[in-house]
């Protein structure tokens, strides 16, 4: 093993942030950013992001809903870490972008209003992480305002969650009365910073080390009636909630929850402190052919997402990729193992705030970009030879089937191009129908056809309608007997269609239509996904 490898690796935090919309997540990832130097002054984040969008046109959709669609990635320095957050888009109506973002992460940060405790997506978000126990860590902000009671929050979310709680900090007073927190991991006060450049980094509390509650410099700052309530809080903390356990932690069964206040900048030092010493190094990953250790020396990678170019005029695509093993450097010769093709690696991108620069190096957990020409797939792997097939990268069966024209009549073979194109990326699933070769186009979330739309009219200069179906499902359609499948399909026809891999799949009208055909044709598979061919 290398030294410098392993040095490397101990020192990355790849992470995520789940929210509900207007949690905080933005104010916190900007404050994020302060602290790590990677921007100057708080705001940034979304000043820059709005003069990039006005500048691309296929952001429209997301300009005119306000939302974030695209994930971003954000790579800054704190202490001895190096930080990779993983933005996923946080609008209720996401696609498997956000999904398939989570696979990429080592751990995620929690942000819940407390005010409002867990909401959906929060929720939906959390049960993604479940599935691959990806720790968390939790972060209730807007304590500055009228919150809920911190022990009726912690309550929610070990109930309904499923998780063990341990706060890492107690919250004195809330709303006008916020005056800061208990640090409980390390003793001190930590008070809401009334005076001086509170968006400085570290500016939003001042930290007073102390022994305990007993230490007189307590009483310097608090009252006697709010030492009174915060020792009585901090015995029933003691009392309701386990002590902070790290191998429960990484293990996904307990969270330790930071009190703070995003906007004022306060309890986010704790909270990077406490991502850098606790939260997991690049994780081990799971391949069909073996576990693949990031300390390992030969490069592996695999792509997560794929984003085109924000520059509408340029067909590039960029890759996302994960790095998982090995040193990876500008100008490496890798292997595209789907293809079987080396891929030179001329210009990888690093992503830096939410500038870009050209990456010479990056280690295990880091995200690199590769612009491509759609040679890069969702999930397709990278490595230095090896024949490698990373498992657990989702693949989504197309819940919502419409069909799609272009405007222009005569551009229907256009748009075939598209959609072929759009579905290698992952941005979508197409199918033509046998009858009639029309275009269905499946995806998981509504929105998706917005930002289809808006894509195939920015990038390929093709006006498209999208119009609802009588369609329930697609099935891709597999199985043993090849003349069983050619009889099901010559005796289905008017429910066949083609993928853009010219890959046969049923089209059912409805629940009955779909289980019709499965007790009719026992011996052929109608698979949800087609990863699992
Ligand atoms: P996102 O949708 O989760 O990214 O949420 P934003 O970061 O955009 O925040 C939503 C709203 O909550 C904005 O108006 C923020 O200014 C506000 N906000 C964020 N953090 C705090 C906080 O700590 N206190 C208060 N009072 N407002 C906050």
């Amino acid at each position: 093993m290398n030294g410098s490898l392993a040095d490397a690796v101990s020192r990355r935090r790849t992470f995520a942030i789940i929210s509900h919309p207007d949690a905080g997540k933005t104010t916190l990832t900007e404050k994020l950013l302060l602290h790590g130097g990677a921007i100057q002054l708080a705001g940034e984040v979304k000043a820059r992001g709005d003069r990039r969008r006005a500048r691309s046109d296929w952001m429209k959709v997301e300009r005119e809903r306000g939302i974030s669609v695209a994930s971003s990635v954000m790579t800054y320095d704190y202490g001895d870490c190096t930080f990779n957050l993983l933005d996923t888009p946080g609008h209720e109506d996401f696609s498997e972008d956000t999904y398939r973002t989570l696979t990429a992460v080592d751990s995620a940060v929690m942000v819940l209003d407390a005010a409002k405790g867990i909401e959906p997506q929060t929720r939906k978000l959390f049960e993604v992480c479940r599935l691959r126990d990806v720790p968390i860590v939790t972060f209730i902000n807007k304590l500055d305002r009228e919150s809920q009671d911190p022990f009726n929050l912690l309550d929610e979310v070990e109930q309904s969650l499923a998780l063990n709680v341990t706060p890492a900090n107690w919250p004195i007073g809330m709303g006008r009365s916020f005056r800061g927190c208990w640090d409980l991991f390390e003793p001190a006060l930590v008070l809401v910073n009334r005076e001086g450049n509170r968006q400085a980094a570290g500016g939003g509390g001042r930290r007073i080390p102390v022994s305990g509650l007993d230490d007189p410099a307590v009483a310097e700052h608090l009252t006697a009636a709010e030492i009174a309530e915060l020792r009585e809080q901090l015995e029933m903390v003691q009392g309701l909630c386990p002590p902070f356990d790290r191998e429960e932690y990484l293990a996904g069964a307990l969270t330790p929850v930071y009190f703070g206040s995003a906007l004022n900048n306060f309890g986010v030092r704790e909270l990077l402190d406490g991502l850098s010493g606790m939260a997991p190094q690049p994780r081990p990953q799971a391949t069909r052919e073996r576990t693949i250790q990031p300390e390992e020396d030969k490069v592996t990678a695999f792509v997560f997402k794929i984003q085109a170019n924000m520059d509408p005029k340029h067909r590039d695509r960029i890759a996302f990729v994960r790095l998982c093993s090995g040193h990876f450097r500008r100008g490496m010769r890798l292997k595209h193992v789907r293809s079987g093709k080396p891929m030179v690696m001329h210009n990888p991108l690093l992503f830096l705030a939410q500038d870009r620069e050209r990456a010479e190096e990056a280690w295990p957990g880091d995200i690199i970009g590769i612009p491509n020409h759609g040679n890069l797939h969702i999930g397709d792997a990278l490595t230095d030879g090896e024949e490698l097939h990373f498992t657990g990268i989702p693949s989504f069966a197309p819940e919502l089937l419409q069909r799609v024209r272009p405007d222009d009549p005569m551009k229907a073979k256009h748009l075939g191009r598209a959609l072929t194109q759009l579905a290698e990326e992952g941005a979508a699933r197409a199918f033509r129908t046998r009858l009639g070769s029309q275009w269905i186009v499946g995806v998981v979330g509504a929105l998706q056809f917005d930002v289809l739309a808006d894509r195939i009219r920015t990038e390929y200069e093709i006006p498209v309608r999208f119009e609802p179906t009588e369609l329930y499902t697609a099935r891709w359609i597999a199985g043993g007997d090849p003349a069983r499948i050619k009889a099901f399909i010559d005796g289905n026809s008017a429910a066949i269609a083609d993928d853009h891999a010219e890959d046969p799949v049923f089209m059912a009208r409805n629940a009955w239509h779909l289980e019709r055909a499965q007790t009719d044709w026992p011996e052929i598979e109608f698979r949800a996904t087609k990863e699992q061919l």
